[in-house]
């Protein structure tokens, strides 16, 4: 359910910022110091003073909405239906009648602000790379190399403006993780994987060869999915559900056409973000937006 009572206002917006924020009981954002009172008022914002360290401050000090032109009720709307229903930029900024670089600026720094995820294998492991064409947007000459989402056709490379993007489905957490990276080589791979102390993971790939050296180290059991060379497939053996994921991810991308290379780490952050709040109730999910980037 659209969570149209948190959005339809300024004021219901900055509560629920409130609420948020203060989770834990309020505290002063400069010194950290609990022992604050409430100060007048600074717009539909409770404003409150700082007894330690005698400053004020609001719910929006020092987070990604401090000095926002646009109006947080309409940031928040913006962020969840962007999440929600993989809206275009464009089609909210006709939604909102805000400023389309203002709000483009706002959605940018709300995914940059979104965590690394961390990965934590249990494995049994699929890991596969697909690559995305994404140049510098503004800077390329032919409009037509853009992005057209991502792509398995041929290898690339982030300095040829294709850069590679892992994806990898834990069987054992059932987590996924999608992750650009500059170079789609070993020690990328390794990276990804991480180091095994105790058991060995056991890894499923395609035949790509950056794969190669899991084969010579005791830490990984790799199993390959040759492709096209009609060999038997074990049933276990396959990187089904990391191109079904890679699709999802070209589904998410692929309304922000265009995403640049420097920007499809925060726009894959936020598809991560996407799936994380996908079941949840529109309050839940409302919040949990919020929760994340504060
Ligand atoms: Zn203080």
């Amino acid at each position: 359910m659209f969570p149209v009572e948190l959005l339809n206002s300024e004021a219901s917006a900055a509560n629920l910022l409130e609420q948020v924020r203060w989770r834990d009981g309020l505290y002063c954002p400069r010194c950290r110091s609990e022992s604050v009172i409430k100060h007048g008022s600074y717009r539909q914002y409770q404003r409150y003073l700082c007894k330690d360290c005698d400053r004020t401050f609001n719910p929006k000090t020092g987070t990604i909405f401090a000095h926002a032109k646009i109006g947080l009720d309409k940031l928040f709307f913006a962020f969840y239906t962007l999440l929600r229903f993989n809206t275009s930029i464009r089609q909210l900024d006709a939604e909102l009648d805000v400023s389309y670089r203002s709000l483009r600026r706002r959605v940018e720094q709300f995914a940059r602000t979104l965590d690394a995820p961390a990965i934590d294998l249990v494995g049994p492991v699929e890991i596969d790379e697909v690559y995305v064409t994404a140049g510098l947007k503004g800077r390329e000459r032919d409009r037509e190399s853009r992005s057209r989402g991502l792509s398995k056709r041929g290898r690339g490379s982030y300095a040829e403006d294709k850069p590679p993007v892992f994806t990898l489905v834990d069987r054992g957490s059932d987590q996924r993780y999608v992750v650009p990276a500059k170079s789609a080589d070993e020690s990328t791979v390794r990276l990804l994987l991480g180091d095994r102390e105790e058991e060995s993971l056991t890894v499923y790939t395609d035949g790509f060869r950056a794969y190669d050296p899991l084969e010579d180290d005791e830490n990984f059991q790799r199993e390959a999915v040759i492709h096209g060379e009609g060999e038997y497939v074990d049933e276990d053996t396959h990187v089904n559900t990391c191109e079904s994921h890679a699709s999802l991810a070209r589904r998410w991308l692929s309304p922000h056409r265009g995403v640049s290379k420097d920007k499809l780490t925060p726009y894959l952050r936020a598809f991560q973000l996407r799936r994380r709040i996908f079941r949840k109730p529109g309050r839940e999910a409302l919040k949990e937006i919020v929760r994340t980037v504060l």
